[in-house]
């Protein structure tokens, strides 16, 4: 038994916390202070000094990477494989329960998992066998609502009709749901957590065989436990009863919590130390913080310092202060992206890694210019935790939308579309379609033509159909035009509809799609401008091959041209798994993670934090956004860059935009500025913010300022003080704006 290599590597907080004797241990504390380590080595402790077998241990993370490198870790500290140890997450924890138990969970026996498009298609067919207008109710709206019950541990039966005024049909819908689920043995994700839990409720012979086999429970990342993960967790651990043998060790960071908007509870943390009340409790505060350089974590502390929903906590650390934080101020996200990808490759020539480096976004359409940037200079990377842009469903969509008008042959983009958006064009009208063309050796369009004509699909088919292909042309139409690419682009996914079938809804999901869509148009615009590198490479070594074969070289024309850039990003960019790889990935997925070099881009008010979020002035989201900005800022360990646009391509136009308000909350004195096209770097002013916008005191109620966007206008009123000051002000041509001082940058 080697106890010194489990306690050595730990600080005496730690130790305390690893070798803690209370039945329910609470770890709170800040980024990077040793909670995900000290999770590690309390088991290792566990099964070597307390002799507890691995069998009875189970311990909670958030992602399967996560797991998987909890796993590796106690198996390097013990020496030993940890098969029979349950480590995973809460969804994939609940799936094993109930395969095991599929019986008495009342499932069959292989049930199948959906994912979210999945149960988007049956809450769909269900609305509309129930003659639900799906236009009046999205049915993402549906799923979501269907969603948020299951994560709260509600049934339709639990559920009072009375709160459901004018929407009771929700609650059919949802019902009907369930019910085709157990049917066909469907099981979506949430179901799995509530099914999990019910299994305790309803089968105690279960819940007392696990009960008597698990004697420590761990979690990881507690701070991002919903109500179901939590209800599921005290049931197991017996902490509904007076008396449990269960111990329960839980490590968090309430300043980490970014998941509310899907029904995390901070509360949960609180309440913990309370709920979990069988014999002894312990909270351990971790304090000193071992990732990150001085200036990082000072930036960090400063940032979250601003929320007011706070447990407080105290973070240090004895490393040096090291390099200053760079804020890089670009022309546009092209400029971004370019700058970014220069630093890394200075990071490289100077003998960095590449799997040290990340960049994060806080949504998924901002890897485009990156990844763009990254292709044409042929820097290995890779997207973690989403897709890459080209392989997302809904650019798929759109490309095919292109493809079939590019060549009306293209049978596998015509499947794509034809009922996408939903149009009334059923699986059996595609079947007969497909079945005939097999017939006729020719293409579904051509087939689909013929079949209209002599009358073979039904009138309600044959009208159905017609639209789609009147649709097509139309299209077709605008290409021939002489628009621009960007311009045909946006025509696409607006006359398509796809944009407003995604948008109908008011979820993070659809908005993500809605900005992907979006984003396709700027990166039309943005090929319009500049071409494609990889193809122009191809074209040139194909220019060689025909001169020297003297064929001619067709041009293509730009749409095909754009769909051969697309098709190659898609295929060509991603980097093997195995392969030394810049990592890309949105700020959400970064959690519990650490690199070296760390670029946040994308620092921009509407952007990060989110519009919805601004908009919220009473402020919960936006401290989630604040939290989140923490996440991205303690990631770093040596060398934080933080980007944002002057003005970034929105729609295909470029529009002003205005730094982040969290940019102002950093002190100037842990940042150096970069400005575009400048290429040294210049110390900033060391007084107050990281901005030089007027001090609050510099603006008076009556005063004539100017907006270099809203131009000339007189001050109205003023709010709050320091980062938190805003200005009201009447603007000549632009009406009345509240603004957020620190960022208005006014001109007095
Ligand atoms: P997060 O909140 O981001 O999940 P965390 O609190 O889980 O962070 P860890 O990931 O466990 O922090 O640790 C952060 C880094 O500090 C890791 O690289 C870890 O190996 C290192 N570390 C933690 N404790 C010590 C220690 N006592 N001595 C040296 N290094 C340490
Ligand atoms: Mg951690």
């Amino acid at each position: 038994m080697d106890i010194s290599q489990i306690i050595d590597p730990l600080n005496k907080a730690q130790r305390q916390a690893v070798c803690s004797e209370a039945q329910n241990t609470l770890v709170l504390a800040g980024a990077g202070s040793g909670k995900t380590r000290v999770l590690v080595h309390r088991i290792a402790w566990l099964v070597q000094v307390e002799n507890v077998s691995p069998y009875s241990i189970m311990a909670v993370t958030f992602t399967n990477k996560a797991a998987g490198e909890m796993r590796f870790r106690i198996e390097n500290l013990l020496k030993t494989p940890t098969r029979n140890m349950w480590v995973g997450t809460f969804h994939g924890l609940a799936h094993r329960l109930l395969r095991a138990h599929w019986k008495d969970a009342k499932l069959v026996e292989n049930f199948q998992i959906i994912d979210s498009d999945d149960q988007l298609r049956l809450v769909k067919r269900i609305m509309k066998e129930m003659g639900i207008d799906d236009k009046k109710h999205p049915p993402r709206e549906v799923q979501w609502f269907i969603n948020e019950c299951k994560d709260n541990g509600l049934r339709v039966a639990q559920l009072n009709v009375r709160e459901f005024h004018n929407r009771e049909f929700m609650l059919d819908v949802y019902l009907q749901y369930e019910e085709l689920c157990q049917r066909t043995g469907m099981v979506d994700f949430a179901e799995l957590l509530l099914r999990a839990h019910e299994l305790w409720l309803h089968q105690a012979h279960i819940l007392k065989h696990y009960q008597q086999r698990f004697s420590h429970i761990l979690v990881d990342e507690f701070q991002d436990t919903n109500t179901i993960q939590y209800a599921w967790l005290k049931v197991l651990s017996g902490n509904n009863l007076p008396t449990t043998h269960i111990n329960t060790f839980v490590v968090g960071d309430d300043d980490q919590s970014i998941y509310g908007w899907r029904g995390a509870k901070i509360e949960h943390i609180r309440e913990f130390t309370h709920d979990f009340k069988a014999g002894t409790s312990e909270t351990v505060r971790l304090e000193q913080n071992y990732r990150s350089t001085g200036n990082i974590l000072e930036a960090a502390n400063s940032v979250i310092a601003n929320n007011s929903e706070r447990l407080g906590k105290v973070l240090w650390t004895d490393d040096s202060e090291g390099e200053l934080l760079q804020i890089y101020k670009a022309f546009n996200e092209i400029d971004e992206a370019a700058y970014v990808c220069g630093q890394i490759e200075k990071w490289i020539d100077n003998g960095g890694k590449r799997s040290d480096v990340a960049i994060l976004y806080r949504s998924n359409a901002q890897s485009q210019p990156h990844e763009y940037e990254l292709v044409k200079r042929g820097v290995p990377y890779r997207v973690y935790g989403g897709l890459r842009f080209y392989d997302r469903a809904e650019i798929k969509d759109a490309l095919a939308y292109m493809r079939l008008i590019a060549n009306r042959q293209d049978d596998a983009a015509l499947e794509r579309i034809i009922n996408t958006p939903t149009r009334g064009i059923g699986q059996r009208t595609v079947d007969i379609i497909r079945q005939a063309a097999k017939e006729k050796q020719q293409n579904l369009w051509q087939t689909a033509q013929e079949l209209i004509a002599d009358k073979t699909l039904s009138a309600r088919a044959a009208a159905s159909v017609q639209k789609f292909i009147d649709l097509i042309e139309e299209l077709q139409v605008n290409a021939d035009e002489d628009l621009s690419l960007a311009e045909q682009v946006s025509h696409i996914v607006e006359i398509s509809l796809l944009k407003e079938f995604h948008g109908k809804e008011n979820s993070e999901r659809a908005q993500a799609k809605v900005e992907n869509l979006d984003e396709l148009v700027n990166a039309a615009k943005r090929f319009d401008d500049e071409g494609d590198p990889l193809l122009d490479a191809m074209l040139e070594a194909k220019d060689e091959a025909s001169s020297s074969s003297g064929e001619e070289l067709q041009a293509m024309n730009p749409m095909a041209e754009f769909l051969a850039h697309a098709a190659l990003e898609a295929g060509e960019g991603q980097a093997d798994e195995w392969q030394d790889c810049v990592q890309l990935m949105t700020l959400h997925s970064a959690k519990g993670l650490e690199f070296e070099l760390v670029f946040l881009s994308g620092l921009e008010q509407g952007l990060f934090p989110h519009k919805n979020a601004i908009q919220d002035y009473v402020g919960g989201r936006l401290e989630e956004e604040r939290r989140l900005c923490y996440v991205g800022i303690t990631r770093a360990r040596q060398q934080l860059h933080l980007t944002h646009a002057e003005s970034r391509t929105i729609y295909g136009r470029s529009e002003l935009s205005y730094a982040s308000q969290f940019l102002s909350e950093i002190p100037a004195s842990l940042v150096s500025q970069v400005r575009a096209g400048q290429n040294n770097f210049s110390r900033n002013t060391p007084s107050g913010s990281s901005f030089a916008a007027a001090e609050d005191d510099d603006v008076y109620i009556g005063q004539s300022v100017s907006h270099k966007k809203f131009g000339e206008g007189i001050v109205v009123d003023v709010e709050g003080s320091g980062a938190r000051a805003r200005v009201q002000v009447s603007f000549d041509n632009y009406g009345t704006r509240w603004l957020m001082l620190k960022v208005a940058n006014l001109v007095t």
